[in-house]
């Protein structure tokens, strides 16, 4: 559990999930925006960010 919120928030936003296999990635928005990113099982492309509940 994260001690502090910001940087709780902060991990989150760097986990993406893989559209495909929905497998999660942690990377940061920039390289998922820029597709430098590819998961590892699947090999896709495409990801979405993880929300928090
Ligand atoms: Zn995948």
């Amino acid at each position: 559990m994260g001690k502090f919120p910001e940087a709780e928030n902060r991990i989150l936003r760097n986990i993406f999930i893989c559209r495909k296999c929905k497998s999660k990635i942690r990377t940061t928005n920039m390289r998922v925006l820029a597709k430098k990113v590819s998961c590892r099982k699947c090999n896709g492309k495409s990801f979405k960010p993880m929300r928090k509940k």
